[in-house]
């Protein structure tokens, strides 16, 4: 998979803050209940904290009760990139920031209440919100 915005690991560490690089460059998970997204309710977009492509509206975020933000659906099918991950002895499906490859979090199929039945379960650190 080729990205519209690929960077040096170099240029990427210069760019982000130690936990945004540990997330988004090597796929860690911030602690459950400390993102500064999980409660956010305002109306607006979900950008790509790595290269600030849109990734999500508020319209689509709900209640999971994870710990972390959590959608029902990408902005648009093409935002980001689905990746079979079986790390940790687990088959999950990552979730990738379509235009620059930076890891966004996990989704799962365990969401019934939600039109879509699918949660996206992602790091409020991969993720930067604009009111509007
Ligand atoms: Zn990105």
């Amino acid at each position: 998979m080729t990205y519209k915005i690929s960077k040096s690991d170099q240029e990427w560490r210069e760019q982000l803050s130690r936990q945004e690089y540990a997330v988004l460059r090597q796929a860690g998970t911030e602690r459950a209940w400390t993102g500064e997204l999980l409660d956010e309710k305002r109306t607006g977009v979900y950008r790509c904290r790595a290269c600030d492509a849109e990734l999500f509206r508020s319209d689509t975020k709900f209640d999971s009760h994870c710990g972390w933000p959590s959608f029902y659906s990408p902005l648009a099918g093409d935002a980001v990139e689905l990746i079979e991950d079986r790390s940790l002895g687990m088959v999950r499906t990552e979730v990738r920031c379509a235009t620059c490859g930076s890891h966004l979090g996990h989704v799962f199929d365990d969401a019934p209440q939600t039109p879509t039945g699918d949660r996206y379960c992602m790091n409020s650190v991969s993720l930067t919100f604009e009111e509007g």
